[in-house]
């Protein structure tokens, strides 16, 4: 099946008076907007308490208190995205994940993929340093537990264009069903396009909110209840987010065999989304009140951590079984060399981890760029599968130092807002977007530093409207586009898999005006998920 690739049919221009028509026509047809005043009144308080009573919070980073508990920014109504698309994401993730698996553990891939990228980009060249340590030692612990989170955006593509717009039953005629992350069934259509997901990223390092999203889900249900429209409420969606990925992690638990050990939690010196990490924590409690969770940050495991002569990691007088991941994915949280000794610590140990060091590159900005190459897919899946992966990818560029890489600088400094510029960076706020694109490849374009970035074609999502409510800040309708995030978990080793699952999803939801939200600057809302 042919996709239209958004560089040709789907331009990224949204026309205005299309862009109207949908915004208005959609929410119109379930939640008339604006919501009379005396509504919004009496609806508002009602949803910040349902959200701090809970567990929808997060510390202020402004105004950081300990004792101090917010209700996490969120958008008042679900946003909605076609059923269509929802579940093909959700069909795909199980074979998205066993790619990534599979690249983790390709190393001649690995390497050709990134050699160019380490000699200039110094973050991911000392994850490779620890890569090839732990290699050229041998592998002391074969199993790794992939927790994946697949980001997409929909994007605009020209009715009949392909075989995706033309798909009976979810696009009849002009009538199209839309979830809400909840799904509202109405009348509204784009007049001659339809709405395709394409993918944003893959995360395999760190991929949060599974424990907001099931919050900011249940908020949704009762704010919908309190509008008196229960009739809206079947088309919200289940949300198992944090069962399924904390599943996961007990399932990592019982293959490393071990009843006494525990999981530990990598964190940040100072964390602010608590309540979602909190809420893995208490998952894992709920399922298996047998197994214990620490928390450290990479200094203390530096001061803590030991590895006994067979390689069993302990902190503290506990042996770890699973390393969760939670930081570790920017070099910020690298403050000295002590930081890296403990992730070498931990990359050498038999503890199970999530991500080990292969998966942390297989998620990287390169990675994802070279996969996209015409053939490369079926390195790793069967043709039919690779197609239907493939056909969630948009337009990715090399920029190396080649006649390949030329062109495609040339074609983003001459029309940079088609583009979207991407150092090997995770954690939202470090792309590159519309005039500074051609300032940075002019500075660069001569230089091997290019060479650290991809170029992107940039997603135009459909704008909607919704209510953001955030602390200390009034209530505002705002223009809005969202980011569908749909997790996944892959536990195996090289040679096997014992299980990749679709483990839940999340929404996060940011201005349309804005690049990326960042949670902490931007501040902004969600429907079902947050801005990490
Ligand atoms: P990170 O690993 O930092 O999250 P992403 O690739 O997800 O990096 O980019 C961060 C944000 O930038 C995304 O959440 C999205 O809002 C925006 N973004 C990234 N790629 C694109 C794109 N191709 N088109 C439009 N927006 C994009
Ligand atoms: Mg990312
Ligand atoms: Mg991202």
């Amino acid at each position: 099946m042919a996709v239209c690739s958004s560089s040709t049919c789907c331009d990224g221009n949204f026309d205005e008076k299309e862009k109207n028509v949908s915004t208005t026509s959609f929410l119109e047809s379930c939640i008339p907007l604006p919501l009379p005043q005396e509504t919004l009144d009496d609806i508002v308080p009602k949803g910040k308490d349902f959200a701090v009573l809970h567990g929808a919070g997060m510390r202020h980073k402004a105004k950081y208190d300990p004792d101090t508990l917010y209700f996490a920014p969120f958008l008042l109504l679900p946003s909605a995205f076609p059923r269509r698309e929802f579940d093909r994401v959700v069909k795909l993730q199980p074979l998205i994940n066993v790619l990534m698996h599979k690249i983790a553990h390709d190393h001649e891939f690995l390497k050709s993929a990134l050699e160019k990228t380490i000699q200039v980009d110094d973050f991911t060249a000392r994850l490779w340093d620890i890569y090839t340590k732990v290699r050229e030692e041998g592998v002391t612990q074969e199993v790794s537990l992939g927790l994946v989170r697949s980001d997409v955006m929909l994007t605009k593509c020209q009715a009949g264009c392909c075989e995706l717009c033309q798909t009976p039953p979810y696009v009849t005629g002009h009538q199209v069903e839309w979830i809400s992350l909840g799904m509202f069934r109405c009348d509204y259509f784009y007049s001659v396009t339809s709405q395709v997901a394409q993918q944003v990223e893959v995360n395999t390092v760190a991929a949060s909110f599974a424990g907001l999203a099931t919050r900011i889900t249940i908020l949704h249900r009762y704010v919908i209840g309190e509008l008196r429209k229960p009739e809206l409420l079947h088309h919200l969606p289940e949300n198992d987010a944090l069962a399924g990925l904390c599943g996961a992690m007990i399932s990592a638990w019982e293959v490393y065999s071990s009843p006494k050990a525990v999981i530990l939690f990598v964190v940040e010196d100072v964390t602010y989304n608590i309540c979602d990490q909190r809420f893995h924590e208490y998952e894992i409690r709920r399922q298996r009140p047998d197994i214990l969770v620490i928390r450290r940050n990479l200094t203390q495991i530096s001061e803590q951590g030991r590895l006994t002569a067979d390689k069993k990691l302990f902190i503290d007088g506990d042996e770890i079984a699973v390393v969760y991941f939670r930081a570790g994915y920017e070099p910020g949280q690298y403050h000295s060399e002590a930081e890296w000794d403990a992730r070498l610590t931990i990359e050498r140990s038999c503890a199970i981890k999530s991500p080990s060091i292969h998966y942390h590159l297989a998620g990287t900005k390169k990675v994802q760029q070279e996969i996209a190459r015409p053939g490369v897919l079926k390195r790793f899946l069967t043709e039919s599968e690779a197609e239907q992966v493939g056909q969630l990818f948009t337009g990715l560029y090399t920029l190396d130092r080649s006649a390949e890489g030329d062109k495609a600088v040339q074609m983003a400094m001459e029309n940079p807002d088609h583009f979207v510029l991407k150092p090997q960076r995770e954690g939202g706020g470090n792309n590159i977007y519309g005039s500074e694109i051609k300032e940075v490849l002019e500075r660069l374009k001569d230089s091997q530093e290019r060479e650290a970035y991809i170029l992107m074609d940039r997603i135009r999502p459909p704008v909607q409207q919704n209510y953001l409510i955030r602390p200390h800040l009034p209530v505002t309708l705002a223009e809005v586009v969202s980011e569908l995030g749909i997790f996944g978990a892959v536990l195996g080793s090289g040679k096997d898999i014992q299980f990749t699952n679709y483990s839940g999803h999340m929404l996060r939801t940011k201005l349309s005006s804005v690049n990326e939200a960042l949670l902490h600057v931007h501040f902004y809302p969600t429907s079902t998920g947050w801005y990490k």
